[in-house]
């Protein structure tokens, strides 16, 4: 039996893929944050930066073609144009 590829059905849905980098700016924006938390003053500038550094290193990929998606709350991905669950 013949069974058409998913992949080309028009409506096609795919879903957004988290991914964690840690090479990236925003590793050291968090190590920045931890080390200005070993100080008490430090700590209210530290907090914000680790939070910060935590959303720049959490990056979100179309699982239809890995691209990255510059929006978290992007609806269809820019490149291959595919609606994002
Ligand atoms: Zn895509």
């Amino acid at each position: 039996m013949f069974q058409p590829q998913a992949g080309f059905k028009k409506g096609i849905t795919a879903s957004k893929v988290k991914k964690m980098e840690f090479a990236g700016g925003g590793a050291a924006v968090q190590l920045i944050g931890i080390l200005l938390c070993l100080t008490l003053v430090g700590a209210i500038f530290g907090i914000p930066l680790i939070i910060i550094g935590r959303s720049m290193s959490t990056k979100f990929l179309c699982s239809n073609c890995s691209n990255k998606l510059s929006d978290k709350s992007a609806k269809i991905c820019p490149v291959c144009h595919v609606s994002l669950s």
